[in-house]
């Protein structure tokens, strides 16, 4: 076993650390506050390639792996979740399935400029009657001619705001035994009958744009169909594996974040004649902070890792997702006690990092849908 990251992948990180502490990291407290979309930061990162880093460089990425990957969005992500929030989203779920099932056309037309990071791309999903149940998927694509006819509504949906194209889910027919063919259509954000509203007031991932989307009759050509459309179904299960190491990601940024901003507020802060870090309690909590991370990392590391070995990385992915978010969960509300009342402030950045963090064990299926996932594929 070798624990070192190659050459190529510490470039990454350091680039990802460099950027997220200069340029991102000033920036957290005014993004969580406004709830603004830092569109500006996005349009820098796609500059120096963050958004196609683990796409090959035929299709405008820079040919990393999903290694290198998970390192960056952790980076961006310890610096500010919302701003990771919206990365792991447009690659994960707005580039990545064009990537993995788009035709050498699509990937052409829509990776390209979405690798280069000049656009951004959303995945919509979720339905309000078909959440973690992604089988109850309502909105509808009938083909008509050469279009395909699609109504419905999706709901939480990042980035989609400011995105290019929308991957959405919909049924196309039925199977042999009566079942919903759900299939992945590429929608470009301008069609017509296509309303994207920004949903403002949130817990956390302020900055995050989030929006609802009504489909009225919205044509697109049969051939922006994505991949195998009798497989859409298993098609976005594989999707979503992948974004659980970006979420894992994301997730082990905050828990580090909170561990860093704790150690440095412990060493600081004195009470009875002492620091705070002198008090065991305190040390205890930290120890527990600083284990779970590296726990975390090592876990989603390893998921990225079979992902890029070609090896069968859903059990893993699962497993990393749901350990890096409640850590995230954890190691933020720690954060906030260490901090006291200074840590319900504002001002010291530790409760956003709690309200952030709950946002990871609900997105990209809940803490139990991964316990779910992790379950059926036990041996
Ligand atoms: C900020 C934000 C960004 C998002 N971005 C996107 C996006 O870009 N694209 C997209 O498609 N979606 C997105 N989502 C949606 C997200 O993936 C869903 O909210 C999530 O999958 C849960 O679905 P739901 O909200 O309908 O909850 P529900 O499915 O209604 O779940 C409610 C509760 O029931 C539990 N539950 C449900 N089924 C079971 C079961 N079988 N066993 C045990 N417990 C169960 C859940 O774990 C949860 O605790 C986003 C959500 C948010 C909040």
């Amino acid at each position: 076993m070798n624990f070192e990251l190659t050459e190529e992948q510490k470039m990454t990180q350091n680039m990802a650390r460099e950027f997220a502490n200069d340029v991102i990291r000033p920036r957290a407290m005014e993004i969580d506050k406004e709830g603004k979309f830092p569109e500006d930061i996005f349009k820098e990162m796609g500059k120096l390639g963050f958004l196609g880093i683990p796409f090959p460089e035929e299709y405008g990425g820079s040919g990393g792996d999903t290694i290198s990957y998970a390192l960056a969005v952790e980076e961006v992500g310890r610096a500010c979740g919302s701003t990771g929030l919206s990365y792991a989203a447009a690659v994960s779920l707005g580039a990545s399935p064009i990537y993995m099932f788009g035709t050498e056309e699509q990937k052409e037309k829509y990776l390209v400029p979405l690798a280069k990071g000049e656009a951004l791309g959303a995945f919509g999903l979720t339905e309000p009657n078909a959440g973690s149940d992604a089988g109850g998927t309502e909105t509808t694509a009938v083909l008509d001619g050469d279009e395909y006819v699609i109504n419905g509504e999706k709901v939480f949906i990042t980035n989609a705001s400011y995105a290019k194209t929308l991957i959405v889910t919909a049924v196309t027919g039925k199977d042999d035994r009566g079942k919903n063919i759900i299939s992945a259509i590429i929608v470009p954000t301008d069609a017509e009958g296509l309303t994207i509203t920004e949903i403002h007031d949130k817990m956390g991932v302020r900055g995050s744009n989030t929006t609802q989307i009504v489909l009225d009759n919205v044509r697109v050509p049969k051939e922006n169909l994505l991949g195998d459309p009798k497989a859409g179904f298993k098609q976005f299960l594989k999707t979503l594996d992948g974004g659980r190491i970006s979420i894992g990601a994301l997730s082990v940024g905050i828990a580090q974040d909170a561990l860093d901003k704790a150690l440095a507020y412990a060493n600081e802060r004195k009470q009875f004649g002492k620091t705070i870090r002198s008090f065991q309690a305190i040390q205890f909590m930290l120890a527990d902070m600083a284990m779970e991370v590296e726990l975390a990392r090592n876990m989603v590391l390893k998921a990225a890792w079979l992902k890029d070995q070609g090896k069968p990385f859903t059990k893993e992915a699962a497993m990393a997702k749901l350990f890096a978010s409640e850590t995230a969960v954890r190691n933020a509300e720690r954060a906030v006690q260490i901090h006291g009342g200074y840590g319900y402030m504002r001002e010291y950045g530790v409760e956003r990092l709690m309200r952030d963090a709950k946002l990871l064990v609900i997105g990209e299926g809940t803490s139990e849908i991964q316990r779910i996932v992790i379950s059926r594929n036990l041996d």
